[in-house]
């Protein structure tokens, strides 16, 4: 097996345990493979092993990459930050989005899907650590975003996404994906179309999952550490 297979299988069992110390089903976390400054081959490498769904930060970076892999049917998650001059390269390549922080880029996104595709699934990006150095908006602005979400006919309002701070100690870091997780529960009450909570990395998934997540993203404990 290849390191990439080793390390995926891995992740699957600290996925699997997690959800198992927590009375959760195991299929209820989905795992989104951050392949960001790694090359098409480790995707393929990835999929190989049974993995679908990969992770992007870098538009362009992650358009070369579907297109070097339109091949396969892998679902591409768009997760890093979202410039305007981008939306339409993101729109017309990418099945999820996690990183909706602003009307305006939501709009931008809707007007931008092509007609061909299905609805793109959105995540609102939530800066639960009111951390000055993160995007995202505070709790109290999600309601208002995700109303505008929800009426875009070519966007598919899916839930919320994080990055807590990362200087928080254990306790600090329990404490906001809890908020996440009453946020996402408020949010469900609202729109039915909401079922993910993205919230988890490599360091951090044992705890994310204890709290509710329903999808982590991982890059370095599949992939290795980002050379550059
Ligand atoms: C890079 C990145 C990840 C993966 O982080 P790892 O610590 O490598 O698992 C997850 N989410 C986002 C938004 C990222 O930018």
């Amino acid at each position: 097996m290849t390191s990439i297979a080793t390390q995926l299988d891995t992740v699957v069992a600290r996925i699997r345990s997690s959800c198992h110390q927590s009375n959760r089903k195991p299929d209820g976390v989905k795992l989104l493979a951050v392949s960001k400054r790694f090359k098409a081959d480790a995707v393929q490498q990835a999929f190989a092993h049974g993995q679908r769904a990969f992770g992007e930060n870098y538009v362009q970076e992650g358009v070369e990459k579907i297109q070097q892999l339109a091949h396969l049917p892998l679902e591409w998650h768009f997760i890093g930050p979202i410039q305007s001059n981008k939306t339409k390269d993101i729109a017309a390549n990418f099945a999820w989005v996690h990183t909706v922080e602003r009307e305006k880029i939501a709009r931008r996104l809707n007007d931008q899907r092509p007609a061909d595709m299905p609805p793109l699934n959105v995540l609102l990006q939530v800066n639960v650590s009111n951390d000055p150095a993160k995007s995202g908006i505070l709790v109290e602005q999600i309601d208002a975003l995700a109303q505008c979400v929800a009426e875009q006919p070519n966007l598919r309002l899916r839930g919320l996404m994080t990055i807590p701070a990362v200087d928080l100690s254990p306790e600090q870091l329990a404490q906001d994906f809890n908020t996440m997780r009453m946020a996402f529960e408020r949010l469900q009450q609202g729109f039915d179309s909401c079922d993910t909570l993205s919230m988890g990395m490599s360091g951090d998934l044992e705890l994310a999952i204890a709290n509710g997540s329903t999808m982590v993203r991982i890059g370095t404990a599949i992939f290795g550490q980002r050379t550059n």
